[in-house]
Order: structure tokens, then C-alpha cells, then sequence
């Protein structure tokens, strides 16, 4: 058994439905453990697109690394993701954050097909808020308390991240 944190993103289509029916997917499949509220998002990185829902997942099961970015692109492809440009607008993205063995140890990977932790989450408010929120003792293997990292980031990329659900 490993447990692992899953970064979800969607910015084309039904956004909640996206990320709600994955939700709803890990649950039917008994591996979710909790799950964030939704945060509306600024778009990350070089191209021009439409603003972000994201949450986060925390998730635990029967399968290593690979297996759980096998389910993620298996949710993606459920949500009719194509790919097109890197980084460029999505009906849903899964990243996997980090994933956890049960005696504690993180699986750590420079393999660019999954590199974990994922490389770029802590410098990302779209992930550290949601999971500091669910999860508020949450550790980034190798870069600290999500806490402090979220603290350490520049203050209008906090304020640009908003809770969503309350509002709709
Ligand atoms: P970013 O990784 O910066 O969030 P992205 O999510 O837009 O970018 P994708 O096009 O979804 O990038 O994925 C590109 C490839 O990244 C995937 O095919 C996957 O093999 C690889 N990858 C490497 N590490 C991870 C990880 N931790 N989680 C998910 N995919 C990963
Ligand atoms: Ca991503
Ligand atoms: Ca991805």
C-alpha cells in the first residue's frame, strides 16, 4: 500500500464536473482518503488560457508510483483530455505530488516520466493552499513544511488562489 497526493486541474469544459467525477471515481474505488474544496486559479506558466479549477486528492491503494500515474492519465483520458501544447489549457490534469510508502518513507524519482515529488509543486500556491488546508501538518519531501512554503511565496500568488465552492 502506498498513499499518495494528487494535484487536479481543469480549465476547459464543466470544470467542477471534471474534477468532481474524479473524485467520485477514487471514492467508488475505495482509495480516497480526503479531498480539498475547489480553488479557482490563474493559469501557470507561458501560454494564454482560461482560468483553472484545482484540488487536491489524497489518496491510498494497493499500487506503487507508476500505478497511481497510470489511474491519473486513466482519469484524464475519462475526461476526454487530449494533449496538445505542454502546459496549454485541459479538461483535467492530474499530477502526482507525492507519493508515500507505509513505513514512511517518500519514493523519490528523477525519471521524466514520473519525477517525484512532482518538481514543481512547491512553487506552486495552486497546490500547497489546498493541501495545507486539508491537510495542515502536510510535509513536501525534500522541500519542507506546506505551511512554510506557502508562506515563503510571493503574496499575490496567494491571494490569487479562491475558494470556489462557496460560491456556486
Ligand atoms: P506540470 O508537470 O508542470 O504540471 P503538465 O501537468 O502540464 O506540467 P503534462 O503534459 O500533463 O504536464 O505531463 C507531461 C508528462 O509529465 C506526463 O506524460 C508524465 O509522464 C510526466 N510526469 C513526470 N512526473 C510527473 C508527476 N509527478 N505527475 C504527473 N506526471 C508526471
Ligand atoms: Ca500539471
Ligand atoms: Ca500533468
Amino acid at each position: 500500500m502506498t498513499r499518495a497526493v494528487l494535484s487536479l486541474g481543469a480549465n476547459l469544459g464543466d470544470r467542477a464536473a471534471a474534477i468532481r467525477t474524479a473524485f467520485a471515481a477514487l471514492k467508488d474505488e475505495g482509495v480516497l482518503v480526503a479531498r480539498s474544496t475547489l480553488y479557482e486559479t490563474p493559469p501557470w506558466g507561458p501560454v494564454e488560457q482560461p482560468p483553472y479549477l484545482n484540488a487536491i486528492a489524497i489518496v491510498r491503494g494497493d499500487r506503487d508510483a507508476a500505478g497511481w500515474l497510470v489511474r491519473a492519465h486513466e482519469l484524464e483520458q475519462a475526461a476526454g483530455r487530449t494533449r496538445e501544447v505542454r502546459w496549454g489549457p485541459r479538461t483535467l490534469d492530474v499530477d502526482i505530488v507525492t507519493v508515500t510508502r507505509d513505513d514512511g518513507t517518500p519514493v523519490t524519482s528523477d525519471d521524466p516520466r514520473l519525477t517525484l515529488p512532482h518538481p514543481r509543486a512547491h512553487e506552486r500556491a495552486f497546490v500547497l493552499l489546498p493541501w495545507a488546508t486539508l491537510e495542515p501538518g502536510a510535509v513536501l519531501p525534500g522541500r519542507g513544511r506546506v505551511a512554510d512554503l506557502l508562506a515563503a511565496l510571493p503574496a499575490d500568488e496567494l491571494v490569487a488562489v479562491n475558494r470556489w465552492d462557496h460560491l456556486h
